[in-house]
């Protein structure tokens, strides 16, 4: 946007003075202009004064640049007093709304606070996500479920492991060919280690597991995995 090189017509001293007494932004071509042409922006306030004084024919005079001698003189000096208020006044305005958009955005959250802590049972459906979280499949653990259910390896030393999910009580129990240290590792759905347990031979018994989803890992002495087990705690 260039700044204009003639001076302002008449018709946009009047748009600037409308959108100024409404407190809206000037173009930004005419602004350039007013801010280095103190005889537009004289001329642009005394219109203003002019129309804010109610008298709507003296106005319409001004805009077709009647003016006399003295009696323009004092409008401009009225005019830039006027100016450079609302200037102030347009600079100060702004962090005022700021204030006040954020003092809503408060009473907003107190009332969403407030909503919150009256029913209960709202309370009930952030501990249901809650449960429903413990019961995610792991992606990595599913895998490793999917591996085993389909493959049946032949070293594999313990076989048709069966599981009982009495309460938060899980039992396992299966056929093995010969006593053998075998390891259990509990994971939750998250894949946090929760139990290792040890057994020379059935059944096994996991207690306090809480609710979830569980994946089991069967290990042998050299902590090759045999199987992986995937359990529901409901
Ligand atoms: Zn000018």
């Amino acid at each position: 946007m260039h700044q204009l090189k003639k001076h302002l017509s008449e018709e946009q001293i009047a748009q600037c003075a409308d959108l100024l007494q409404e407190r809206r932004e000037i173009p930004t071509n005419l602004q350039q202009h007013l801010d280095v042409c103190s005889s537009c922006k004289y001329e642009l306030m005394s219109v203003m004064e002019l129309s804010s004084s109610n008298i709507k024919v003296i106005s319409f005079r001004a805009r077709k640049g009647w003016m006399l001698g003295a009696a323009a003189l004092i409008l401009i000096l009225v005019g830039t007093a006027l100016y450079f208020n609302l200037q102030e006044k347009k600079t100060v305005e702004a962090p005022q709304m700021v204030q006040q958009q954020s003092i809503k955005l408060e009473n907003q959250t107190e009332t969403e606070e407030k909503q919150q802590a009256i029913p209960t049972d709202t309370m009930d459906v952030a501990v249901q996500s809650d449960q429903l979280a413990l019961f995610v499949p792991n992606p990595q653990f599913e895998q490793l479920v999917d591996r085993f259910k389909d493959q049946m390896r032949s070293d594999i030393k313990i076989r048709q492991i069966e599981m009982q999910v009495n309460s938060q009580q899980l039992k396992l129990t299966w056929q093995q060919s010969a006593p053998e240290d075998i390891t259990f590792e509990v994971y939750d759905n998250s894949g946090i280690l929760r139990k290792t347990l040890e057994t020379k031979s059935p059944p096994l018994i996991i207690e306090n597991l809480g609710l979830g989803l569980y994946y089991i890992k069967v290990m042998n002495a050299d902590f090759d995995l045999l199987q992986c087990l995937k359990v529901k705690i409901e």
